[in-house]
């Protein structure tokens, strides 16, 4: 059985081929699998559109699992933005480099206590027989007063992890995967759809 993985974003293919390598499936990017996203993410929660991106790919492929994540940085302070739209945050194509200056601007004098923020992921799975399958993992930590480390992507060098005293993009590849909301979500995943492929 074949997974095919419906994201663009090659960080994440990476992780989530280092996640899901023990379940001994072939993991396919979108391109990997020559097939294009095209329904819009339009769900109210994370979860939501991690269905409605795999049911999307879903009708392009035959006899493969579709998976896909819908994740991002919630930060309590700014009423839980950019939540779902954290791609989409001051434009798609603004740099990251910009968007966690604007998130860090935004916090100016707010204490470490009032800094809380989670990364959650979504995952969704559409099995060849139309069963869905869904899980959700979190990170817990705080928005830091500066930029740190240059592992990961995205929001990673702003996102600070109390037990380990640094960002997650100062983490290597390995610890991030071990602690992270994609890989909680992913490893929550591989149970279920373990059972659901016996049954
Ligand atoms: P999605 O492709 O709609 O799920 O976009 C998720 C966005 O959330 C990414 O483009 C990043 O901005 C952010 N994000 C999600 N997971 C991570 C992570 O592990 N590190 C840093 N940023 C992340």
């Amino acid at each position: 059985m074949r997974i095919v993985f419906a994201t663009g974003n090659a960080n994440k293919v990476r992780e989530i081929k280092a996640i899901l390598a023990d379940l001994n499936m072939e993991v396919l990017s979108m391109k990997e699998a020559g097939v294009y996203a095209e329904a819009e993410e339009n769900g109210a929660t994370f979860a939501e559109n991690a269905v409605i991106k795999a049911k999307d790919i879903a009708t392009k492929v035959s006899d493969v699992i579709v998976m896909a994540d819908d994740s991002g940085l919630v930060v309590d302070a700014l009423n839980g933005e950019p939540g779902i739209y954290s791609a989409r945050y001051l434009g798609e194509d603004t740099s990251y480099s910009i968007k966690n200056a604007n998130i860090i601007e935004r916090l100016e004098g707010i204490p470490v206590e009032g800094r809380s923020a989670r990364f959650v992921c979504a995952i969704a799975a559409v099995l060849p027989d139309g069963r869905v399958l869904s899980t959700e993992g979190t990170i817990e930590g705080y928005i830091g007063y500066e930029e740190r480390g240059n592992g990961g992507f995205g929001y990673d060098p702003i996102f600070m992890v109390p037990e380990y005293g640094c960002s997650t993009a100062e983490l290597s590849a390995e610890a991030k995967n071990a602690i992270s909301h994609r890989g909680k979500a992913l490893n929550a995943m591989k149970i279920l759809l373990q059972d659901a492929l016996e049954k």
